[in-house]
């Protein structure tokens, strides 16, 4: 088949699919096709030749609307490509569009965007996850194999988990931050989601490696990541901290994280116990530090350069107060305001320059766990896919979704994600392997020989045939 004609069923199904998902917030219907025009017409020599992506809202593609899920970008189109976005064309990939967001990536739900919230395709009463919500859902629908998504406390993860699709978040560094909209710096990554383990490889190895227009991108060799999909895990050693399979634990995703354990077990993985005493620091930590930093990083939407200006305003800090006040959600708001309080200078030695203490000391636990395993296995999310509306309510128990999740972040590790199995009422549960620092092809290659061996075999309701 020409990639034309593949290019065109990509973008009818998601055209078909989207009233009903909501997963994409722009379809970019002519661009595509004529890049798939072009790349007919030449020899099919590039790594993504004619591959569908679909890319989330806060990755910049040039020409293209980049909102970032948020009123107050609703019309900015970016100026460049992320560096990943030019890494993607220029191997032959076809970006076809953008995908829904919790704004500013702060969500666990998608819940949070200012265009609707997303829907997950095996119950579409449920949530995807988030932030990351519309490019797991453009992928678990059957839309796209691969699609880019954020990361900065779990957004690519646990929706990869609640949608039953592969998730990789890489360490810190691995992919250039360039072109991606900032919400907390220190933490932020870009991240793959892919059907299986091997579109995940397959993006990742296009896009990682250093980039000089990103100071924190590391000059680090990027392996060829497809290569040892297949390699023999047989004698690797995967470390699980039991105490953190406790409380707030549904008991599907608890058993079926158990059986995954055991299938490792069987594929002649050692299995030891391993502690991260400081995990259960994790959410306290990553909602100072991360709010902290996005109350920095969101100074700059005042009006002046990007997206919204509010109207009828006659001072300029009129101006600001009342753009911020129309273009901003009820969570950006909250955040803003707790990193503003986490940093003032009566709260900053109590709060801020504690929280980093503490992070030193979970990126430690990490140090001290790899010493005595390859892998670290915990569950990704503690529930499976939760109701829309079920708690929007109710911030706090929105953040313990990133429970397992946000610790990867802190400590600049990386972790990916794969469907272990399904809840007894056909919902799909992930588990997470995290990886000491730049082994994303040490969990590619797990992922792989995990899905080939104990597949899913179900599929969501909706998919794109
Ligand atoms: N759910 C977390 C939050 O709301 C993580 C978000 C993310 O990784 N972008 O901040």
């Amino acid at each position: 088949m020409s990639i034309l004609s593949e290019i065109t069923k990509t973008l009818d199904a998601a055209e078909k699919l989207n009233p009903e998902l909501n997963s994409f917030l722009s379809i970019e219907r002519e661009s595509s096709l004529e890049k798939a025009d072009y790349l007919d017409a030449i020899p099919p020599d590039r790594k993504l030749h004619g591959v569908a992506v679909a890319v989330k809202d806060n990755i910049c593609t040039k020409g293209m609307r980049t909102s970032c899920g948020s009123r107050i970008l609703h019309n900015y189109k970016a100026q460049y490509d992320a560096t990943a976005i030019e890494r993607l064309n220029a191997a032959g990939a076809i970006i076809i569009g953008k995908t829904n967001m919790d704004e500013f990536a702060m969500g666990s739900s998608n819940e949070n965007s200012a265009f609707g919230s997303v829907k997950n395709p095996w119950d579409a009463s449920r949530v995807p996850g988030g932030s990351s919500g519309g490019s797991a859902v453009a992928v678990a629908s059957g839309v796209v194999r691969a699609a880019l998504g954020s990361e900065t406390g779990g957004s690519v993860r646990q929706p990869a988990s609640l949608c039953g699709i592969v998730g990789l978040k890489p360490t810190y560094g691995r992919i250039s931050r360039y072109g991606l909209v900032a919400f907390a710096s220190s933490l932020d990554n870009i991240g793959v989601f892919g059907r299986t383990a091997r579109d995940a490889a397959d993006i990742l190895g296009v896009i990682a490696g250093r980039d000089k227009r990103d100071a924190t991108s590391a000059d680090v060799p990027v392996p060829n990541y497809t290569e040892t999909l297949n390699d023999d895990i047989e004698g690797k050693t995967i470390g699980v901290p039991r105490a953190l399979f406790g409380e707030g634990i549904e008991d599907d995703v608890r058993d079926s994280v158990e059986s995954s354990i055991e299938n490792f077990r069987s594929l002649g993985c050692n299995i030891v116990d391993v502690e991260l005493p400081h995990a259960k620091y994790g959410i306290a930590v990553y909602y100072i530090i991360a709010t902290a930093e996005a109350s920095s990083n969101l100074a700059r939407y005042d009006g002046v350069r990007y997206g919204l200006r509010a109207e009828d305003t006659h001072k300029l800090r009129e101006m600001y107060f009342k753009t911020r006040e129309e273009g901003f959600g009820e969570e950006v708001k909250r955040r803003i305001m707790l990193g503003t309080y986490v940093l003032s200078s009566g709260y900053y030695d109590a709060y801020y320059s504690k929280a980093q203490k503490v992070r030193a000391l979970v990126k430690k636990d990490y140090a001290d766990a790899f010493e005595k395993c390859d892998v670290i296995l915990t569950p990704t999310s503690p529930t499976v896919a939760f109701k829309i509306g079920e708690r929007t309510s109710d911030p706090l128990a929105m953040y313990l979704s990133d429970i397992y999740t946000v610790s990867a972040n802190l400590a600049g590790v990386p972790a990916i994600s794969i469907p272990c199995g399904l809840s007894d009422n056909g919902l799909p549960i992930g588990t997470q392997l995290i990886g000491n620092f730049w082994s994303e092809a040490t969990l590619l290659n797990f992922g792989n020989v995990y899905e080939t061996s104990f597949p899913l075999n179900a599929r969501p309701k909706i998919f794109a045939e």
